[in-house]
């Protein structure tokens, strides 16, 4: 079987033991598209980024899911790791304990090596003033840009960013959309699933909306932007 696009997602269906979540959900990514994951608390946007990733729990019951051509819906998330998927949750996950440099270089030993760690430090100024650092002092933000230059130092394909944004300054914010600009101008095709849907907006090139587990808009992300009764009903902007 051909698959025509880098990212398929096609009629999965998701479940917490008996509770049904995420309910016939189904889209198509390119290589190196950014996608808004929007919708009200409860409407099943993270759900979908853990059986995208290919979590244990929820689980994924029927539909497909495609990377590249290949299957991903009969895979463990490591495996899925190992295939190019990484999920940045919204506790970021940061190993405390350990320095910024230690949190990338453990990264680093549990997959293919993406980005050398001065790559990363180029791109993340921040981190490399804070190399020595232990991560769970750094503010918010910072441990925010660990989290995903802690994904870039794997080999991925597919990034999904869950409330990057949460709990930020707004200057942060605009640090982060110019690292997640960079993530899309190399090709890394990701979805970024925020409550600040305007900031995830304007750098995406379209937006999935979801309610009660279910696809209820798609479209591009300026269609969003000016559709009124789509911001007020499903976004409140
Ligand atoms: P939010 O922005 O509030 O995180 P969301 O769109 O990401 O919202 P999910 O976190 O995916 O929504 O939650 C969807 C539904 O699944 C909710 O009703 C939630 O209570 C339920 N749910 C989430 N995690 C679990 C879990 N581990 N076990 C059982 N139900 C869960």
């Amino acid at each position: 079987e051909t698959q025509d696009s880098f990212f398929s997602v096609r009629d999965i269906h998701a479940y917490y033991g008996e509770s049904y979540i995420v309910q016939g959900v189904s889209f198509d990514l390119n290589k190196g598209e950014v996608l808004s994951l929007l919708g009200r608390n409860g409407a099943g946007k993270t759900t979908t980024l853990r059986t995208l990733a290919r979590l244990d729990n929820p689980q994924l019951r029927s539909g497909e899911i495609w990377l590249n051509g290949e299957p991903l819906h009969n895979k463990k998330s490591h495996q899925a790791a190992q295939m190019g998927i990484q999920l940045v949750p919204e506790d970021r996950r940061i190993i405390g304990g350990l320095t910024v440099e230690e949190n990338l270089v453990l990264s680093q030993v549990s997959g293919e090596i993406g980005w050398e760690i001065e790559k990363i430090y180029e791109y993340f100024p921040r981190l490399a003033e804070r190399r020595k650092q232990e991560a769970p002092t750094m503010s918010g933000g910072e441990q925010q840009m660990l989290a995903v230059a802690r994904a870039l130092a794997r080999d991925i394909k597919v990034l999904f960013l869950d409330e990057p944004y949460e709990g930020l300054a707004p200057v942060i914010v605009q640090e982060i959309e110019g690292i997640v600009r960079q993530i899309r101008d190399i090709g890394i095709t990701t979805i970024i699933v925020e409550q600040n849907a305007v900031a995830a907006l304007r750098l995406s090139d379209r937006a999935v909306i979801m309610d009660t587990g279910q696809i209820v808009y798609e479209g591009t992300a300026q269609e969003v932007l000016d559709n009124e009764q789509l911001r007020h009903e499903y976004l409140a902007i």
